[in-house]
């Protein structure tokens, strides 16, 4: 009888893994919206989306409202990482009665110790300046909470019944009691003083003090054991209940609005089970103890692990081998009838002795138990099976916690500091080891290291008070900071009105010269229409290769073949005809290998760099740009210089029919499937944009009849100073070390060239400021361009799953950074990239307002062919963009396509296009 009843009071590995997941689904559960309400482990969220870093001070109040007793306790931090806080207490008994009295005397109880306390610990000139005092609340009951100092009580527990409170906010209660003990101290509050011992004539004045967050005693212990900047995310405390809290990825915490950095989610795991999930491991004597309970069915896991109850499940379990006479024979039993006369202290004393049985005896004795050796032996095994299974259901939960982190942080292995309390633990000598054990039989891919606490939860709760406070003086900084770049609405529709300006001035035939904003006519009249045919060649120069490509446009679609070619920089910053004879040793080498010597082919030509165009195949390059300073060419026709090194080559197969920049050839190429597609929009290493526009308006060439596409080269505005509002510190410094000060504005807030480095350059102001790194910027984040503008994508994506990423790049960047600094980086990105594709979106809000009105339309549909690498892999800016333009002009329905090889594709395109309608013509 005995081996069974060890048995059954033992559980199967297999059977633990089955728990594990069970506790990992409820734990899921309770954090989703939906399933929350009917959760047995309720995963309660804390508000807490932070633990210390050691730069806290300042002085910090704490109460505690325990068992029997009200603890008061002073905290003074230094900011020296928490090495040496300074702490004054005071423990005030309960009267008798209070705890199932009226709330409002609990409340006004709690304040007057917090009055007393401070009378006591502070001197007059503290307590009557000026500096307001926060405190801390320790409230270890079930509270549903929507703030940090914002929480209503569920239920009382732990012989707790007081009327008027379950469903109000015990924040407020406790604050409430506090400001009235601040009057009765001024005038007629006398009648509070004289019922309890021990009090002073002259309370402390309370007036100062401001309850700023309330916490359970399990985060209390998390926050208690992070010390020394060494992080602890998870804390249990094994005690008279039991209960777990952990650092849980925000944005899982459904619950609570938060949904970036993470939350302590207390677990309330002591309901695990109240769903039968634990039924099959029940031995009879968890079932008569849950049946003498107050709760029957409620509470099942703690039932099991709790000390308020493990000396219930021995007491059943020796008069259940009584009864099948397997011990005790022949003794009088009587004593063990009596419910509670076994405690936790009775077990621990019973097993903690390893060697012999005569403490056993002497326990079984006192008792009023005769028990023989073998007796004494039984009740000793006993007692070790049912702490011993209390330990490892308190790993087993651990285990699913573990696991549920390193999961969710996308973590192949974890390494977390777990704080551990309570008299189970700090009582039996091998608690430590079988949660260590069991938990890494379970979560093998799981390290945890124990923490005892040492103060229990006091000081921890003085530190989430300071974290509290800290991160609010943080988030007024990061605000300050970020609040430059932050557009409102009116920000957004001036800029779209100043570039509307600078169009219209663009576009004047006297004020183009003066006009940011250039509207260079590109000659391209049409869009394509899908009736277009033909074999094409293109060249792309000035994107991030040089390219040659032969394109195939057929009924059937378009297909092409193209081969990248290097243009070395000595011949970039060499002569002028070495880089157009270079392009065409490309080209025939390009013919040779496509086998296509003997044709002659129209040829598009995608040059991104600005030109004055004067017609369709003939260009004046204004400037070169991207590293080019080839001599002898500004000024000179671009297709010129093309046609004489194909003279000076003796390639006379070459028929040069349009130069294109490369927005002109993403809108063509998107035109070629969407005839709505009449503006093409570039957002890569730079920004630009062109769309077809009236000729009448086009005041810079001759003609009235139909439309011409505009090239706006908009990188420039704001050229002239008419952006200079909006430019942020950030963007000044960035545009002074350019090496084109001055130039580009409006493309510098935008384009994937810059916002790395914008970035960049506020990390080093809020590094400076100690809001990241500890202070500290690394010399590698001090180099400029060491930021990419792709470390926005990536930080941007992560939620939390892709932090391994932003690790990444922070060690590259050699930065020491804090799972908050990682938080704060990522609001950095954020405030970034929303700014540029909505001052993008205003500008694209300019253009599609202007074609509307020139087609005198209500409602305009169009697309937008875009391309460039920050359009395409930033994870918001799209969105962003196309959201904004709805907003600014709500009037224009806007598509969006992306462009495949624009350039290529494009050039060919316009190619056709120019032969079709000189066809047409004809
Ligand atoms: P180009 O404009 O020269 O034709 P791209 O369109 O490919 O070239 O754009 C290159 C730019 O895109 C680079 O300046 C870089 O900053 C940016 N970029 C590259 N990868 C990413 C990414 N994953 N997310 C956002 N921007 C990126
Ligand atoms: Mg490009």
């Amino acid at each position: 009888q005995i081996q069974r009843a060890l048995r059954s009071l033992g559980i199967p590995l297999d059977r633990l893994h089955i728990m594990k997941g069970h506790m990992i689904q409820d734990m899921c559960k309770g954090l989703s919206r939906e399933t929350h309400a009917q959760a047995k482990v309720r995963m309660l969220p804390t508000y807490i989306c932070s633990t210390p870093n050691g730069t806290e001070k300042g002085n910090f109040l704490v109460v505690e409202l325990c068992q029997n007793q009200v603890r008061t306790l002073l905290v003074t931090l230094y900011g020296d990482g928490n090495m040496s806080p300074q702490m004054m207490y005071k423990i005030f008994d309960m009267p008798e009665g209070i705890m199932q009295g009226e709330g409002e005397a609990l409340f006004d109880f709690i304040a007057q110790c917090v009055s007393q306390f401070l009378a006591e610990t502070t001197s007059p000139e503290t307590s009557s300046s000026e500096e307001r005092l926060p405190l801390g609340f320790v409230f270890p009951f079930t509270c549903r909470q929507t703030q940090l100092d914002k929480a209503e009580l569920l239920s009382w527990s732990k012989g707790f019944s007081c009327s008027g409170v379950v469903g109000k906010d015990v924040v407020q209660m406790l604050q409430s009691a506090i400001n009235k003990q601040e009057v009765g101290s001024n005038g007629s509050g006398g009648q509070w003083l004289s019922p309890w011992r021990g009090w002073k004539s002259s309370p402390g004045q309370l007036s100062h003090v401001d309850v700023v967050a309330l916490m359970n005693d399990t985060v209390g212990t998390m926050m208690t054991c992070c010390m020394e900047g060494r992080p602890c995310e998870i804390a249990m405390v094994a005690d008279k209940g039991s209960n777990c809290c952990f650092m849980a990825e925000a944005y899982l915490v459904e619950m609570a609005e938060e949904t970036s950095g993470r939350m302590c989610v207390n677990t309330e795991w002591g309901c695990f089970g109240d769903d039968g999930t634990l039924n099959d491991i029940f031995t009879p004597y968890d079932e008569s103890v849950d049946e003498e309970s107050s709760n029957p069915g409620e509470k099942r896991f703690e039932k099991m692990v709790g000390t308020l109850y493990l000396g219930e499940i021995v007491r059943h379990a020796l008069i259940g081998l009584t009864a099948e006479k397997a011990i005790f024979a022949g003794t009088d039993i009587t004593v063990l009838k009596e419910k509670g006369v076994f405690t936790i202290q009775h077990i621990l004393d019973i097993i903690n002795n390893e060697e012999g049985t005569s403490d056993v005896k002497r326990v079984l004795e006192v008792l009023g138990l005769q028990a023989s050796e073998r007796d004494c032996g039984r009740v000793q095994q006993i007692c070790r099976a049912v702490v011993g299974r209390a330990a490892t259901l308190h790993a087993v939960g651990l285990a699913a916690i573990l696991s549920y982190m390193c999961q969710t942080r996308d973590m192949e292995t974890l390494m977390v500091n777990v704080g551990v309390d309570g008299e189970l633990f700090k009582g039996y000598s091998r608690f430590e080891e079988i949660l260590q054990s069991v938990s890494r039989l379970l979560s093998p891919e799981c390290m945890a290291t124990f923490l005892p606490s040492k103060d229990g939860s006091g000081r921890g709760a003085a530190m989430v008070t300071a974290v509290a406070l800290r991160l609010a003086a943080q988030r007024r900084v990061v605000n300050e900071v970020l609040g430059p770049l932050r557009l409102t609405r009116a920000d957004l529709e001036k800029v779209q009105a100043l570039m509307r300006q600078e169009m219209e001035r663009g576009l004047g035939k006297h004020t183009n010269a003066t006009a940011s904003v250039r509207m260079l006519p590109t000659y391209v009249s049409h869009t394509p229409d899908g009736t277009e045919r033909g074999d094409f060649l293109a060249l792309d120069l000035g994107g991030t290769n040089f390219r040659v490509l032969v394109v195939r446009v057929t009924e059937d679609g378009i297909s092409m073949a193209s081969e990248i070619y290097v243009i070395p920089v000595a011949i970039m910053q060499g002569t002028g005809e070495a880089l157009f004879d270079h392009i065409i040793d490309c080209i025939v080498d390009f013919q040779r290998k496509q086998n296509l010597m003997t044709q002659t082919l129209p040829l598009g030509f995608t040059f991104s760099f600005p030109c004055q165009q004067v017609g369709l195949d003939k260009a004046l390059l204004l400037t070169w740009t991207k590293g080019f300073t080839a001599s002898g060419c500004v000024g000179q026709d671009v297709v010129q210089l093309l046609r004489e090194a194909a003279h000076r080559k003796q390639h006379s197969g070459l028929q040069v029919v349009a130069l294109l920049n490369d927005t002109v050839g993403t809108m063509m190429s998107c035109g070629y499937d969407d005839p709505k597609c009449e503006i093409g929009l570039i957002v890569g290493t730079g920004t630009n944009a062109c769309y077809m526009e009236e000729m009448k308006n086009v005041g810079t060439v001759e003609g009235d009849e139909g439309r011409m596409c505009i090239n706006m080269e908009w990188g420039a505005f704001g050229d002239n100073g008419c952006l200079d509002h909006l430019f942020t510190h950030f963007d000044r410094v960035v545009d002074e070390t350019t090496i084109n000060p001055g130039k580009q504005r409006f493309e510098k807030l935008i384009s994937g060239m810059y916002l790395g480095e914008i970035v960049r350059q506020i990390l080093l102001v809020m590094t400076e400021k100690q809001l990241l790194f500890q202070g500290r910027a690394s010399a590698k984040l001090q180099t400029r361009n060491i930021f990419q503008t792709k470390f926005l994508s990536t930080i941007e994506l992560s939620n939390g799953l892709a932090l391994r990423h932003i690790r990444a790049i922070l060690n590259e960047l050699e930065l020491e950074a804090s799972f908050e600094d990682s938080v704060v980086m990522r609001e950095v990105c954020q405030a970034v990239s929303l700014r540029a594709a909505q001052l993008c979106a205003a500008g694209l809000a300019a253009v599609v307002e202007k074609m509307r009105e020139n087609r005198g339309l209500e409602q305009l549909s169009v697309s937008v062919g875009v391309d460039g690498t920050l359009y395409k892999l930033h994870p918001r800016f799209s969105q962003n963009l196309q959201k904004t333009l709805k907003d600014l002009a709500p009037n224009c329905d806007v598509s969006f396509h992306l462009s495949e090889d624009g350039s290529g594709k494009g050039a060919a395109l316009v190619a056709a296009v120019a032969s079709r309608t000189a066809r047409a013509g004809q």
